[in-house]
């Protein structure tokens, strides 16, 4: 079979001709754009450029500031309308307006939650007295950085899973603040980075030992101790310690504050024009980190303590490769030198709005395959960049023709870019799918992965399978398998029943992600009915990444009934056929 890969190129001049990028789902052919007062009221303007009616709602996303109650509406194919969002609720500075929106068919009686996510604006504004000026994310929030100039003579650190870092210091920075020590928070129950990445390269488990089962059961994840190695010893060149924490948009408004569980955290001193690397380690579940310097201190020298999104199963960088960090210069105290309590702020007009939601997606996901003994990690981590403002890289061209920037993974190395609209758990799990994906597979995807493809349409099997899976991944880390009709919030479709308007069969990718819920999942449900589902928790991914070389999903119930054996033949058939794999 003729297999699609983006991995080894002859001609320089041509890879990015032919670099493969398995992409976010494009919405249905629904455009808006917002048209801003600052006193009176604001529209969006919506057009449907499809050939279909869709009922749709517009809500605000969970990053706006500009609040708006939802508006609903029915387009008919070329049907444009303005749509009343009221008076928003601006104050003057930076202001964001997001607006999600979801599909429904327009002739399925309402409440059935027959829908799927459509197309959403992120915009970041600056309101003043008497006007509303559109601005970017750069211009905003990552202007704040300041320029941290000098070359860097960096000491390898071992990240754990076989990668040693050798990143110079974060040449663009943000700075941290004071925070109250007595701040509550909730900790975080996971050991080191270090300790997350100890598995063998690929490590999966033996599925077949634990084999199938009819009807309910759960399996809990269990939960993890945090290694508490705080030791109140100071190193022999003397230690630096203190908590960082994140300060973040709380789901019901307001500010939350999480530890910094899982960042990099790094001292430096700055000796002539070049910065020295001086220690290192990691922020624990409770926000606390204590660095013993690897080498004396430079006396009547400040050492930079900088906090970096970074580990080695992920960073997230900007356009350029920076990966973003705050960083503030300190003087020794003496052997032991304690800063205290710190903050970074990523509210929604902060420093890096977004960032600690695709840090949370991506650990969310890291911390799922671990539970279940599977290995996620790349060779190297996985590079996120955000916000993705380029037209040439993976672009989504609207049915009009105009290119906006989109989010993808590139199958040869993994990296990842998400446009500013999609900081989105959901989203991120989706892209890291890809990234795990094309490395169990050595970089060569199902025949006709990439390219532009849609929730509800058909394509072929090889990009349906490619994405199918990825749209699946997101509701296999957020839902347990008993859950009867999972919703998740940035695809927007019930993964166990979805029948909106999609095109059937192994070329529709909803229908193949609804597949593996099946796989997963312990309901009965549907005509055939689907009756079994793996006892391992992970099977459903496991299997898939372990058994590379398909070009469909609709090849995969011999997967899956080979290593069950024959009496599972029949009940892992009538789940394919339920899900229109035969189609
Ligand atoms: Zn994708």
């Amino acid at each position: 079979m003729q297999r699609a890969s983006a991995q080894v190129c002859a001609l320089a001049t041509i890879m990015s001709a032919t670099a493969l990028w398995a992409t976010q789902p494009t919405p249905v052919p629904v455009t808006m754009d917002s048209r801003l007062v600052r006193n009176g009221a604001s529209f969006l303007h919506v057009a449907n450029l499809g050939r279909e009616t869709y009922q749709m709602s517009f809500s605000p996303g969970p990053s706006a500031t500009l609040t708006f109650k939802t508006v609903t509406v029915m387009l008919e194919p070329g049907a444009v309308a303005d749509l009343n969002l009221g008076q928003l609720p601006f104050t003057d500075g930076a202001q964001v307006l997001e607006v999600t929106s979801l599909v429904s068919s327009d002739f399925k009686p309402a409440g059935e939650n027959q829908t799927v996510t459509g197309p959403s604006l992120y915009e970041v504004l600056v309101a003043d007295p008497i006007s509303i000026r559109k601005s970017s994310y750069e211009a905003q929030f990552l202007s704040r950085r300041l320029a941290i100039r000098g070359d860097s003579s960096p000491s390898k650190i071992d990240f754990g899973g076989g990668y040693i870092s050798t990143r110079g210091i974060g040449a663009l920075a943000f700075e941290s603040a004071a925070l109250d020590p007595n701040t509550r928070f909730t900790p975080i129950d996971l050991p080191s980075p270090v300790e997350m990445a100890a598995m063998k390269p690929k490590e999966m488990p033996d599925f077949s030992a634990s084999g199938a089962g009819n009807g309910p059961t759960s399996k809990l994840l269990g939960s993890e101790q945090d290694q508490s190695g705080g030791s109140n010893q100071t190193g022999p060149y003397g230690t630096i310690e203190g908590k960082i924490f994140l300060k973040v948009p709380a789901s019901g408004g307001g500010i939350a504050v999480n530890p910094a569980w899982g960042w990099t955290v790094r001292g430096w001193q700055q000796i002539g024009s070049a910065w020295m690397l001086i220690g290192s380690t990691w922020a624990k579940g409770d926000g606390s980190w204590s660095m013993d310097f690897f080498i004396p201190p430079f006396p009547n020298t400040k050492v930079r303590v900088e906090y970096q999104v970074a580990n080695r199963f992920m960073q997230v960088q900007d356009k350029d490769g920076n990966v973003y960090t705050w960083g503030d210069n300190w003087t020794l105290t003496g052997p032991l030198t304690d800063i205290g309590s710190r903050s970074i702020n990523l509210t929604k007009t902060g420093d890096a709005p977004g960032i600690d939601v695709i840090y949370q997606g991506a650990t969310a996901l890291w911390r799922r395959f671990r539970a279940d003994g599977m290995n996620a990690l790349r060779d190297e981590p996985i590079q996120i960049t955000f916000p993705n403002t380029s037209l040439d890289t993976c672009p989504h061209v609207d049915s009009a023709g105009n290119p906006t920037p989109w989010s993808c993974s590139q199958s040869s190395d993994g990296k990842i870019w998400l446009a500013s609209k999609h900081a989105k758990a959901g989203v991120v799990q989706h892209e890291i799918a890809h990234s795990i994906h094309s490395y169990y597979w050595d970089g060569s995807m199902p025949s006709g992965s990439g390219g532009q493809h849609s929730l509800t349409a058909c394509f072929n099997p090889g990009l349906a399978l490619t994405e199918g899976f990825a749209d699946f991944m997101p509701y296999w880390v957020q839902f347990d398998r008993d859950n009867p009709g999972p919703h998740e919030a940035s695809l927007g479709y019930n993964i166990e029943t979805p029948t909106l308007n999609l095109c059937a069969g192994a070329s529709n990718e909803v229908h193949v992600s609804a597949t593996f819920w099946d796989v997963y999942d312990n309901h009965t449900d549907g005509s055939p009915s689907d009756t079994w589902y793996f006892t391992h928790h992970g099977a459903a991914v496991g299997i898939f990444l372990n058994n590379p070389g398909h070009d469909s999903m609709a090849e995969y119930w011999n997967v899956y009934s080979n290593i069950l054996g024959p009496q599972w033949l029949i009940p892992v058939m009538n789940t394919f056929t339920l899900n229109t794999m035969f189609h």
